[in-house]
């Protein structure tokens, strides 16, 4: 029994993968240029530890790698700098010379990049230094840090931080979008720990940006903060293990079949709305290949106490299911939760087809349609049968204590996320109509009862189709769009999820 368990954790995806198929498109850039003699010219003077790379060598290979291959950018060539001096110099040569480049960081980005053609990659890889600062008690990463990166480092000195679900993204990638988790409730979001960063502008200029230098800049780089110019580094505030019971967490993970669904969902939206503090659900509906039937799998996280946690949990204990239960230290929370899925979903180079919205109001009647719809695909499309649907279940305490006003970041009163994760094959046009079809039919499904008037979705799980007001906020784009004009006039940071020179 336990065995078939695990088996049927191998094919649940607790740590999300996004990518996108139809995006908002910047006007692409005309190309005269020959790129790579540009980049090989002499007179670029690139410093020693700057590498400039062409497709069919590894260096290029790495300096372009994706998470997820569906509606990929295209690059004729990558600079991996070594210093600030050779990020600003990338910049004023797009700007001179009128080609496309993009900052690549943990390559995660979900946003439909298909417009973006024969570019560069400005690959920050080599910028990965981790500064832990105990008496100040703050961390200052790199862009080429990812998760992974800093559990162990942190932990061992005495502190944790907010964190995504996963270990592969970059800390930055994260943190310029918002950067939503199991620790939304206690500590808010990763933005929300941002004490300053250092910005390469598109002026090329290097700036400190805090909230006293650039203070409008600061507001803008937290929720969309892929837009202004290149973060080179960023300090957060980390929080002493002390204050948490020695960074010890309860996990309760299993899994039920399609039979205990709706009982259980209802036992979610009866005894966890609103989300206890301290507690954070994924729950996943995918398929058991073993049994060849859909199923729900869930990871519960406790931050506290295990007698804590039983009593919070009891209603989910009471159900007749097979439990794994442990204690985990903070740095091991995402490598053991979800029976190590973590590792595979980590994967890099595979297509990821999301679709993916905020949610404010739980409805476990509207969770089981989105199964039953999910179970239908699945039925129908046997390729596509790595496929799923996630419920990210926060609570938001400190999300929401934090005033709107504070930062861009637009959507402080959500209470979790709902995504769709379509893995199928390269060219398999069968599944990929499925998948376009139900995507659009779930999201739609769940938009009507994700408690928004409108479909929305944060930018870091934006998949590209979506309108720009559901994606950073109608009130705050006016502002958005002022600083992007001022920042940015001559619009270089104009892919993923753009923000316009001017609105509305
Ligand atoms: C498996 C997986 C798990 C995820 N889990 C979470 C989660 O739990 N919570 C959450 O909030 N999000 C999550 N995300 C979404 C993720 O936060 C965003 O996709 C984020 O943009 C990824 O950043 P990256 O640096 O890894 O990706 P990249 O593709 O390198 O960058 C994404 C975008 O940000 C820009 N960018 C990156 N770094 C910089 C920089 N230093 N300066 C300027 N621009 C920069 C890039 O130009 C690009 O437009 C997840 C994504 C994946 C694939």
């Amino acid at each position: 029994m336990i065995k078939a368990m695990f088996k049927a954790w191998a094919s649940a995806l607790l740590c999300v993968s996004l990518s996108v198929e139809v995006a908002a498109s910047p006007t692409i850039r005309e190309r005269t240029t020959d790129l790579r003699a540009l980049l090989t010219d002499p007179a670029r003077q690139w410093a020693a530890n700057t590498t400039v790379s062409f497709p069919g060598s590894t260096n290029f290979e790495n300096a372009t790698e994706r998470y997820s291959i569906f509606n990929q950018p295209t690059y004729t060539a990558a600079v991996s700098p070594g210093t600030e001096g050779d990020i600003s110099k990338v910049i004023n040569l797009a700007k001179s010379y009128n080609f496309p480049f993009l900052a690549r960081a943990g390559g995660h980005g979900g946003a439909n990049m298909s417009d973006f053609e024969s570019g560069v990659s400005l690959d920050l890889s080599k910028f990965n230094s981790i500064v832990i600062n105990s008496a100040a008690q703050t961390m200052t990463v790199g862009p080429g840090v990812h998760y992974r990166d800093i559990f162990d480092p942190l932990y061992n000195a005495g502190f944790y931080i907010q964190t995504g679900s996963c270990s592969c993204p970059s800390v930055i990638g994260v943190a310029i979008g918002g950067g939503v988790g199991r620790l939304m409730g206690k500590l808010g979001l990763t933005t929300d720990a941002l004490q300053s960063v250092r910005l390469v502008g598109a002026d090329g200029v290097v700036k400190t940006v805090s909230a006293t230098s650039y203070p409008d800049l600061w507001w803008a780089i937290r929720g969309a903060g892929a837009n202004y110019g290149v973060i080179t580094s960023a300090t957060f505030k980390i929080q002493p293990l002390s204050n948490n019971n020695g960074g010890n967490a309860f996990m309760l993970d299993f899994v039920l079949p399609a039979e205990k669904s709706l009982e259980y969902l209802n036992i979610i939206e009866k005894s966890f709305n609103p989300m206890p503090v301290n507690l954070a659900g994924i729950i996943v509906f995918n398929w058991n290949s073993t049994h060849n039937v859909s199923q729900v799998v869930s990871d519960w996280i406790f931050f506290g106490t295990e007698a804590d946690a039983r009593k919070t949990l009891a209603p989910i204990l009471a159900l007749n299911a097979t439990f794994i239960t442990a204690t985990l230290p903070w740095n091991r929370i995402i490598s053991v939760s979800g029976g190590g899925s973590d590792a595979l979903n980590c994967v890099p180079n595979k297509l990821r087809n999301t679709f993916n919205l905020n949610l404010k109001t739980y409805s476990a009647a509207g969770w089981q349609q989105s199964f039953e719809t999910l179970t239908d695909f699945l039925q129908k499309y046997p390729n596509g049968r790595g496929s799923q649907v996630i419920l990210e279940l926060f609570a938001n305490n400190a999300t929401a204590a934090v005033p709107s006003s504070e930062t861009s970041w637009p959507w402080r009163d959500v209470r979790g996320f709902f995504q769709e994760l379509f893995v199928y094959d390269t060219g398999d046009s069968v599944t990929a109509q499925g998948a376009a079809t139900y995507g659009s039919q779930l999201r739609s499904q769940f938009a009507a009862y994700s408690g928004y008037s409108t479909p929305t979705v944060f930018v870091n799980y934006a998949r590209g189709d979506e309108r720009i007001e559901d994606v950073y906020g109608a009130d705050k784009l006016p502002r958005l769009a002022q600083l992007k004009q001022k920042y940015d006039p001559n619009n270089l940071f104009a892919y993923g999820h753009p923000i316009p020179l001017s609105y509305p």
